[in-house]
């Protein structure tokens, strides 16, 4: 079976030779306080920043999902307010963390599909925190992250947070406006879920620090507080996924050695077969007419039934992801990952036009 569900997805083609030598190294066997895990941690910061072009100094911290990467930024760089920008079910996720944290949370809300303009909204004077979601997975609307700019030189001294789970390393972020990021595994980093990444910089770290003099919790463990101080030794506060973060160390190795700028062409060059497909199709088209923010990462169609072409898809070796939430039966979301090749493509667009 190929998967080319949104994630957990397939898995990077050399997965096997990196599990392989993980177990040759005994890497589920050595300490988290050991020189040789604190090589595997600072390794791949090094690789990561470089792939995604963050500058030094950006703090990686190692947590347990993407979810809980939401919920610590909430805890860390926010005492009162938040504002959202939602259009799906993961930027909507974001909103709730900060709503059960007791937060004022302020959302943008556009319909499911839609994008925003970025150089009208107005965000409330108290605002602390932006949460943004690159890629909404759930309908397939990737932001340009270009137009994060012209948003954080009108709002300069507020936290911007980027939901990158499921575009990564695909969008090149503009850093000098991004103050956190996060991501998990199991997207297109083509891994076994259970590994979230949060990458933040110092205006993060002092807000938390602002925060916790003020008197109020920024979290136990896996506050930014802890979580610097342990990452300052390339360590963890708790005994950490290591399997994982050794993988993930060597599939960002591979991404490294094989040209980001070759990488991303080839994601967008499938990605425009797709749409270019479903734009003719008389039976199925793309969920999101604004081709302008048409995602290359996570595509969607409309479908007469989801579970029968599902159904037919898998009887043939393609497993790709069902709508999500109330689309269930009416989408079909279709991954393009690192981990995919244009022959998976080519042949979803063939079993597509055979449904
Ligand atoms: C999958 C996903 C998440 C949640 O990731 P977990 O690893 O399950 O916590 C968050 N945001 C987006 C955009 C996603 O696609």
């Amino acid at each position: 079976m190929r998967f080319l569900t949104p994630g957990p997805t397939q898995l990077h083609p050399r997965m096997p030779e990196f599990i392989q030598d993980a177990l040759s190294n005994q890497i589920g066997s050595i300490s988290h306080r050991s020189s040789a895990f604190e090589k595997i941690y600072a390794s791949m910061s090094a690789g990561l920043l470089k792939m995604l072009g963050a500058p030094d100094g950006t703090h990686v911290f190692l947590l347990g999902s993407a979810t809980e990467a939401m919920e610590r930024l909430v805890e860390n760089c926010s005492a009162k307010h938040t504002f959202h920008f939602v259009n799906g079910a993961f930027s909507e996720r974001f909103l709730q963390i900060a709503q059960e944290l007791d937060r004022a949370a302020v959302e943008l809300r556009v319909a499911p599909g839609a994008g925003f303009s970025f150089d009208a909204v107005a965000i409330p004077k108290e605002s602390e925190l932006i949460c943004v979601t690159h890629n909404e997975t759930s309908t397939g609307v990737m932001l340009d992250p270009s137009d994060f700019r012209a948003l954080k030189q009108r709002y300069p001294k507020k936290i911007l947070a980027v939901d990158i789970v499921s575009s990564a390393p695909y969008p090149e972020l503009p850093w000098d406006v991004v103050d956190a990021a996060f991501f998990s595994v199991q997207k297109c980093f083509g891994l076994p879920a259970g590994l979230g990444v949060l990458l933040v910089n110092d205006s993060c770290m002092e807000k938390s620090a602002d925060i916790l003099r003020s008197g109020r919790s920024v979290g136990s463990y896996h506050s930014f507080p802890s979580l610097f101080s342990s990452a300052q030794k390339w360590q963890t506060p708790e005994t950490p996924n290591v399997l994982l973060l050794y993988l993930l160390g060597r599939v960002i190795e591979d991404f490294l050695a094989t040209d980001m700028t070759q990488l991303r062409r080839e994601l967008a060059e499938r990605s425009a077969l797709l749409y270019s497909f479903l734009d003719q199709s008389k039976t199925h088209r793309a969920f999101v007419t604004d081709t302008k923010v048409r995602s290359t990462t996570v595509i969607t169609a409309e479908v007469a039934s989801a579970s029968s072409l599902l159904k037919k898809l898998e009887a043939q070796g393609m497993q790709v992801g069902s709508g999500y939430g109330p689309f269930k039966d009416k989408h079909i979301r279709i991954a393009n990952f690192p981990s995919h090749s244009r022959a998976d493509i080519e042949k979803v667009i063939q079993l597509l036009s055979a449904a």
